[in-house]
């Protein structure tokens, strides 16, 4: 296929030679009016990108992550230089999702899902969607839709609930345009500047520009429609054979060699995880998480937590959780950690990850589940059902007791596990509550089996649990 592409590529060079230069050379493409500054793209994109990762669930695989941002850092060098942003910082990260679906903010943050790693049929697939995105950031469109006074549309957010991020100095007007973090809908003129800028990134990172129009045909072969890419990449004929005839103009870098093994053996990699849960099911598996200074997302480790921890501090610090909807008192050597839609509150050594996912050894914490059922009990069941999941160790022991939660009814369950990291038994508590909306509000408190200290800790948290719903 390359050699292909480089014999038209030499024919193209060819007839350029011989005929006026604008009838065949690439689109030219330029930047929109802006009212916005570089530095105000920087400064949504970091908002932006701390709310996405409150919402989405990153997959905390090592390996993937920096295989993905390699692609995307090849991809960032062959950003044209009328385009290059020096003060940009791109990022990739991985969000463990099924659908077909990748997204970049302004000023440089990505995310591609799962879905579209396993999705691709070529690295070059995988990479022509990743071009595509960072065209948007590199020509500035979310902010030049915003100078246009059009807004950027909430597509559904992951909840419907993406909120107003926007706000401080020096982003002005923007703070009342309502921003959703998850996808911004562009014109279709802006989506065909991003399909042409992003065939010409192609090619100069090496990469066979035609692979971002095949990605198209994968996606809906795929049935990737609802909620995927195509639902915000409208795919058309025309598209297609617009991509590929600029990809006639454009040669493709050749120098620089890349193992194309290296997207299967990823690939193989993602099949050892099982099913990711897709957007929607991640949206019902519990409400946003609070964007705060804690979010432990950055500090996160790589490795296994060494399940080696302090005892708690008989000193609490009082904590407000989901927005402010819960308040909670936690030993004050413990620290905050969003996970997914759930929030931790560990000591150190307590938390790390093994094969990708998040592992905790000691630690409560607190979550809300959508639930089909009014009733506490069987709402829980389907609770533990869904831990349950992908967890072939878990087990619950014994049935429930009530018990209470800030004055509530509430149901207190008892599982075993085999810790992931450590492989130690350990005891799990559960404690379920309903919301006045029928959401179930949870707590679990994690620890090993055969340390007691624990048990008080865990008591106190719960009885300074404050619901305020
Ligand atoms: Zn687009």
């Amino acid at each position: 296929m390359f050699k292909r592409q480089t014999l038209i590529a030499w024919l193209t060079l060819a007839a350029i030679s011989l005929m006026p230069f604008s009838a065949l050379a690439q689109t030219q493409i330029k930047y929109h009016s802006n009212k916005y500054s570089v530095q105000d793209d920087i400064k949504l994109g970091r908002q932006a990108a701390q709310e996405a990762e409150s919402q989405f669930p990153l997959l905390r695989d090592e390996t993937v992550r920096s295989y993905v941002e390699n692609v995307g850092r090849r991809l960032v060098a062959g950003i044209p230089s009328e385009f290059q942003h020096p003060e940009f910082q791109y990022s990739f990260k991985v969000v463990n999702a099924r659908d077909i679906n990748a997204f970049a903010l302004p000023g440089g943050p990505m995310y591609v899902n799962r879905g579209m790693i396993e999705a691709a049929r070529t690295e070059g697939e995988m990479a022509g969607v990743m071009a595509h995105e960072i065209s948007h950031v590199a020509l500035r469109h979310g902010t030049a839709q915003a100078s246009k006074g059009q807004k950027y549309s909430i597509l559904g957010g992951i909840a419907g609930i993406a909120g107003t991020i926007l706000g401080g100095p020096g982003v002005g007007q923007l703070a009342q345009a309502p921003f959703a973090v998850y996808l911004l809908k562009f014109s279709r003129e802006y989506e065909t500047e991003a399909d042409i800028l992003g065939a010409q990134i192609m090619a100069q990172a090496g990469y066979d520009p035609r692979d971002l129009a095949n990605m198209f045909q994968t996606i809906e072969r795929q049935g990737g429609g609802g909620g995927g890419f195509l639902s915000d990449h409208p795919s058309s004929s025309d598209r297609y054979a617009r991509i590929n005839r600029e990809a006639q103009y454009l040669r493709v870098n050749n120098s620089g060699y890349r193992d194309t093994r290296d997207f299967a053996r990823i690939q193989e990699r993602l099949r050892g995880y099982g099913t990711a849960p897709t957007m929607a099911e991640i949206q019902r598996s519990g409400q946003r998480n609070p964007v705060g200074e804690q979010t432990g997302n950055e500090n996160y480790p790589n490795n296994p937590p060494s399940g080696r921890v302090s005892y708690p501090s008989s000193r609490y610090q009082s904590v407000s959780i989901f927005n402010g909807g819960v308040n909670v008192s936690v030993p004050s050597n413990w620290r905050q950690v969003n996970e997914g839609s759930a929030v931790w509150f560990v000591p150190e050594g307590a938390y790390g990850q093994s094969n990708g996912q998040a592992v905790y050894t000691h630690g409560a914490s607190f979550g809300v589940a959508q639930s089909n059922s009014r009733n506490l009990q069987s709402a829980t069941q389907e609770l533990v059902n869904n831990f349950a999941q992908g967890n072939n160790n878990l087990r619950t022991s014994g049935g429930y007791s009530r018990t209470s939660l800030d004055g509530r009814t509430a149901l207190i369950t008892t599982l075993t596990n085999t810790n992931e990291a450590t492989g130690r038994p350990e005891i799990i508590r559960l404690i379920t509550t309903q919301l006045r909306n029928g959401q179930l509000f949870y707590m679990v408190a994690v620890a090993p089996q055969n340390e007691r200290g624990f048990e008080s800790a865990f008591n106190q948290i719960m009885r300074s649990v404050r619901i305020n719903d």
